[in-house]
């Protein structure tokens, strides 16, 4: 017996997904992309979801929606299930390299297919090219019942998370979290366990995890990167991020903690 599912198509103009036009979120399916009408410069088979195949692609600039489907960004698609929207995260992120890596960034020759799958290489001086992954720490900070929350200038109105930063060159995940938190709101934070990640396709973030404590030092926000910043108590949350985020994830298991049911975390050294 063969399997009689077709494939499904992630298709992105520039930074929005092809979904089908409906309540849920689901993109379209075929046996390949000529059946759909699409015509591309890149396909990439990525995986499989349900049991189905699926692939990326990259449609032109000025590219219509098929009849039935619309162009929506991955941020309005925030009620869809966590596997759908990791493996769209997963297209978006193989196409945006393939559109950003079609030249040497060494010599500026064009790029040919690389060793592996993913990769691209050039064929004069030989370097090769993976897709971009920029690791960032987010951490919950917790003072008793009270959580750290803050706003960033780019923050849908209302809206407050936990901190996060990028991992620089050189720095120790464990570095990074003392000196993001140091940097924007100038506290410090011990005893810090290890929560869990995410993959954080704008445009290519892996969010790691964490939860400290408060150790010492008053509230003194960076106008740089922070908005406003405060200790918030479970009982008295501002507007939070999206169900599908790991900070919501955090704050939400931070809140059944004083509720009675604890956090489960792995503790990690903390650097001098
Ligand atoms: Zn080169």
């Amino acid at each position: 017996m063969s399997d009689t599912k077709s494939p499904l198509w992630f298709a992105f103009r520039e930074d929005q997904l092809l979904v089908l036009d409906g309540e849920q979120a689901m993109v379209p399916e075929a046996v390949s992309l000529e059946d759909l009408g699409l015509s591309t410069g890149f396909e990439r088979e990525i995986g499989t979801l349900d049991g189905r195949q699926c692939f990326a692609v990259d449609l032109p600039p000025n590219m219509e929606p098929l009849e039935g489907a619309v162009f929506r960004d991955l941020r309005g698609l925030w009620s869809v299930d966590e596997a759908f929207f990791s493996m769209a995260g997963r297209a978006k992120q193989i196409v945006e390299w393939h559109r950003t890596h079609r030249f040497c960034g060494r010599d500026g020759t064009e790029t040919v297919p690389g060793p592996t799958e993913l990769a691209k290489q050039c064929p004069l001086c030989g370097l090769v090219f993976y897709p971009r992954l920029s690791p960032a720490v987010i951490v919950l900070v917790r003072r008793g019942d009270e959580v750290l929350l803050a706003r960033s200038p780019g923050f849908p109105p209302g809206m407050y998370s936990v901190l996060a930063g990028f991992v620089e060159p050189g720095e120790s995940i464990e570095e990074t979290i003392m000196r993001e938190i140091s940097e924007e709101v100038g506290v410090e934070v011990g005893n810090i366990g290890y929560f869990g990640s995410q993959p954080w396709p704008f445009p290519n973030s892996l969010m790691i995890g964490f939860v400290a404590d408060h150790a010492g030092g008053e509230l003194k926000v960076d106008p740089e990167e922070i908005e406003d910043a405060g200790w918030y108590s479970v009982d008295n949350l501002p507007e939070l991020p999206p169900k599908v985020s790991i900070a919501r994830r955090m704050i939400e298991e931070f809140v059944a903690g004083h509720r009675g049911d604890p956090m489960t975390l792995k503790t990690i050294e903390t650097p001098e």
